[in-house]
């Protein structure tokens, strides 16, 4: 088995990706996907760490939300850009620990996910580790069926929240949620029923997400309204855009205004239209 991942309805045999994702993922960056996850649960660990001893690591919020955000189905298939994510993230991690050290915060008995750091750049490359800590690494298949789709609500919540973040919107209940289930997902002591409580609540702060992103975007853009849309085509050099992040959007039609590119939405930007705004 060159890789695994069954987070999305496309996976291969409805069971699993095992040689290339059938999004077009390779091995090689679903392997370093792993990894980057393995070193977000890490920065979750010291995280929950300083928050017990009442402090913040606020440089650790929008690196894990955007972490999460890069791995799911089609976001970033870059294996340099995610290489780089995953030394960002175990300096950042590193740095924490540093600081709950001065401020005299034991650091005794850290799960592995907190101090691994891989010997070279070569090292990341290696399958060795991402097997180890990958998904399978989790053998009683009811455990590792709810760890996983605790990460996978985590992943769309960090999606909406980082939109929201664009937007200047942040909730520090969310950030504190997302670091204690990551952390969840590590312990061995936790059952079937309390991973299934803890689903729960990750749909819980899901839907908190939604309603943080959507008054982000009604407060920046206006209340969706019906609107009259041109679906034709036209001969205009054009860009297609898709997503959820409405500064995108707006990003988008700024640059190209007066240039000639037209934008067509697609997906899951064709809620963009609604917006008065747009
Ligand atoms: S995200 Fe890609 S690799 Fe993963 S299950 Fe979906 S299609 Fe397969």
């Amino acid at each position: 088995m060159k890789m695994f991942c069954y987070q999305c309805q496309e996976t291969a045999k409805g069971t699993g990706c095992t040689v290339r994702g059938v999004c077009g993922k390779t091995d090689h960056v679903s392997n370093l996907q792993d990894l980057l996850i393995y070193v977000v649960k890490g920065i979750a660990v010291v995280s929950n760490k300083g928050l017990e001893a009442g402090l913040k690591f606020p440089e650790a919020n929008f690196f894990t939300i955007n972490a999460l955000f890069m791995t799911i189905t089609n976001a970033n298939f870059d294996d340099g850009i995610i290489i780089e994510k995953i030394k960002e993230g175990l300096d950042l991690r590193d740095n924490m620990k540093s600081e709950l050290v001065e401020k005299g915060v034991s650091l005794d008995g850290l799960h592995d996910v907190a101090i691994w750091t891989p010997d070279s750049d070569e090292a990341l490359l290696e399958k060795a580790k991402s097997s180890e800590v990958g998904i399978l690494a989790t053998e009683d298949e009811d455990i590792r069926s709810l760890r996983e789709l605790i990460t996978y609500g985590l992943k769309g919540m960090a999606a909406y929240a980082e939109h929201a973040y664009n937007l200047g919107s942040e909730s520090e209940d969310i950030y504190a949620f997302i670091y204690r289930a990551l952390e969840a997902t590590l312990d061995d002591s936790l059952t079937a029923d309390d991973l299934v409580a803890l689903t729960l609540e990750t749909g819980k702060y899901g839907v908190d997400a939604m309603a943080m992103l959507d008054a982000a975007n009604t407060g920046a853009y206006g209340n969706p309204e019906i609107t009259e849309v041109n679906i034709g085509v036209r001969d205009n050099p054009a860009i297609l855009i898709s997503g959820h992040d409405l500064k995108d959007l707006k990003q988008l039609l700024d640059q190209t205004e007066g240039t000639g590119v037209d934008v067509y939405t697609h997906g899951e930007m064709l809620p963009g239209h609604y917006y008065p705004e747009f």
